[in-house]
Parts: C-alpha cells; structure tokens; sequence
C-alpha cells in the first residue's frame, strides 16, 4: 500500500549480521546491544511496521569518499586475516568484522538514500561497529569506518543533497566527523557530548576553518548534565543555526550513553530526553528538509536504557510535529556554555535568540 505523504514513514536497518563483529569477553561492545534493540522494537506495535533495509557492503569509492585510500585499503587488508585483534588500542576485530564494518557503511548510505528519496521519513540503523571517532585515517574508539560521515558526503556527492545538518548527541565527541568535515561548507556539524571524557576532543572552540567557520559546533558539557540542557542546547544552536544553514537532510549520530545508568559516562539523561530531543528534530525536519530525519546508532551500553532510548526515540520522531509546550530551562553552567558558544561563532551566523535560563532580572541595555 503506498503511504500518504502525510504519513511518516518508518525505515529501519536491523540484522543479525552485524553480530559477526565478535567482541572480546565482556566488552561493552557487544552483540548483545542490537539484539537488545530488536527485541525492544519487536514489541512496540509503531515500531513492528517498519520498512527494511537489508545490508549491502559499502564500495570502496564510498569509503573513500571519506577516508584516505591507503588507510581504507590497508585496514580492508588487516581484517581479511581471518584472526582476532585489535586495530589500535580500544577497536577490536574480529574473522567477521570486515564484512560487518563495510555493511555498517553501506547500510547507512542506503539508508540515508533512502529516506532522503522517499522523504516524511524516520530512518533508524541499528549497526555495528559504530562510526563517529573514525578519522580520515585512524580507526578509534571501537569505529573503523564513520558511517555518518560516508552517508552524509554519499548525500552531497550523488547529488540528493546540497547541505546537510548531522547532530551528534553521543556522550563522546564525534571526533572522527568533526575531522572529515572540518572546513567543509556544506556541513553543519554539532556534537554535544561529555566534558573531560574520551576522546578528550571538541573543546568548545573548535568551530570549523576555511571556507566554512562556525559550522562546526561543540557543546562540552561536564559530567552530570541533565536532558533540560541538551534541549536548551538544541533549541538555542542547533534549530536556529538549521533554520539559516537550510539542510537537506538531518542525520543523527545517536548514541544513547548519556543515560543516567550507562556504564561509561556520567551523564544524566533518561529514556524521554531523547525522546524531547527526537520531537524537536521531528519538528525541524518538517519544517525545513521534507521531513528527511536518519538516525545512526553510535554508542549506549546499558541494555535497558539503550533499549529504552532508542524506542522513546522513535515514537517521538515517528509522531507528528508538535511545538514543545514549555520550553526547557537550561542551568546556569549549561546557559553559560551556550553562551559562550553563541558568541563564538556569532561572526558567521545571523543573530542568535539568546538561552532561556529562567533568569528574569531586570538589565541596564
Ligand atoms: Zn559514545
């Protein structure tokens, strides 16, 4: 049955060949994670519908659309080994790893295709191994190939997309995307992520150089930030900076280990926040790219929580846009943060509204 264009359509990249991808014994980052997802969105009666994408590998045009040839090439020849090791210190492999990596990129470019062709869309790809702390030419922090990073330029390249917005709310800077689309003009890159933790990146003037300054964005947010900051976050950059940059597509690098109970962060988001921040994102993609909105797993370690996470998440995206009722105040650590980020790229952009942190007290203009 064809959907109305009003209906937003659900298109998911779920399969069990990415449990190829063996981890070492009690590695958090394990198989168990997308069978924990594909058993929370089998018992979701929104979430059961959804149109399936089956993995393809990735060429290796695509990859180096990205990354540099010989570190493509040299990496594609490590894991054709058939052992077990690791990349470099934190990123594994596996016998099976090559086929999952390549699959995780393919499957997000056609993904994103996808969704960008069809449009009033909600992608998802559960997938493995993750992408964004891959550089042009290093794997790291359990990414070999930055999967985003290669959905997004496959979108500009092949001529669907002419910019594209990608919003990395992983509780670790996207160094990796940060890296591939430094200076590019045609990416507005925002990650908002745990500050000090790994990978010690995205301080928060690192804004982007060349022909594009102020399109790069980091928001380092110490440890403990609740979801009302990552909302005033988006409402006071992410929107606006959209609403001028005018993306094509909005893809997410969606990690869900800023959850209070995840094991490798301190944060202090539950399931609903991603859920308001899918809302909000549902809301702006709407209004500004057709409703083109993919998400990418990244990282999110404990089960339940990732479970939950990515199930509030897509309810929320999958629902029709919705002005949020009452908008979030941020704390003042977060307001300050904000607003130094504000000023900061304040040169490239049109005036920014300034941060809602519930502070009414009368001031000399
Ligand atoms: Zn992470």
């Amino acid at each position: 049955m064809a959907i109305p264009p009003s209906q937003n359509a659900f298109l998911l990249v779920c399969d069990a060949l990415f449990s190829a991808h063996a981890s070492p014994a009690g590695h958090p980052e394990s198989s168990a994670r997308l069978q924990a997802l594909s058993h929370a969105f089998s018992q979701e009666p929104l979430l059961r519908d959804a149109v399936r994408i089956s993995p393809r590998e990735a060429t290796l045009e695509e990859l180096t659309c990205v990354h540099d040839e010989k570190y493509a090439i040299d990496t594609l020849q490590r894991l054709r080994n058939g052992r077990s090791g690791y990349l470099e210190g934190d990123t594994f492999f596996s016998p099976g790893t090559r086929h999952a990596a390549l699959c995780a990129a393919g499957a997000s470019v056609d993904l994103a295709l996808a969704v960008h062709q069809r449009g009033q869309a909600t992608g998802f790809a559960a997938l493995r191994p993750p992408g964004h702390h891959a550089t042009q030419n290093r794997a790291m922090g359990f990414c070999i190939f930055n999967n985003v990073a290669i959905a997004a330029a496959q979108l500009l390249q092949r001529g669907q997309a002419k910019r594209v917005a990608i919003l990395d709310w992983d509780v670790h800077h996207g160094n990796g995307t940060q890296d591939v689309f430094y200076g590019h003009p045609d990416i507005l890159f925002m990650s908002i992520h745990q500050s000090p933790l790994y990978p010690g990146s995205g301080s928060i003037d690192e804004i982007g150089r060349g022909d594009a300054p102020g399109r790069i964005l980091n928001v380092p947010f110490p440890p403990h930030t609740k979801g009302a900051d990552y909302l005033a976050a988006l409402r006071a950059l992410f929107v606006p900076l959209c609403q001028q940059f005018r993306p094509d597509h909005i893809l997410v690098s969606a990690g869900f280990d800023a959850h209070h109970s995840d094991p490798l962060s301190a944060m202090g988001l539950v399931a609903d926040d991603f859920g308001a921040m899918a809302q909000m994102l549902r809301t702006l993609a709407d209004a500004l790219c057709q409703g083109r909105l993919t998400f990418l797993l990244e990282g999110g370690y404990q089960l339940d929580a990732l479970a939950n996470s990515a199930v509030a998440t897509l309810k929320a995206a999958l629902s029709p846009s919705t002005p949020v009722a009452s908008p979030p105040l941020a704390s003042p650590q977060a307001s300050e943060i904000i607003r130094d980020l504000q000023r900061r790229i304040a040169p490239f952009w049109a005036p920014l509204s300034p941060v809602d942190n519930g502070d009414r007290t009368p001031r000399p203009s």
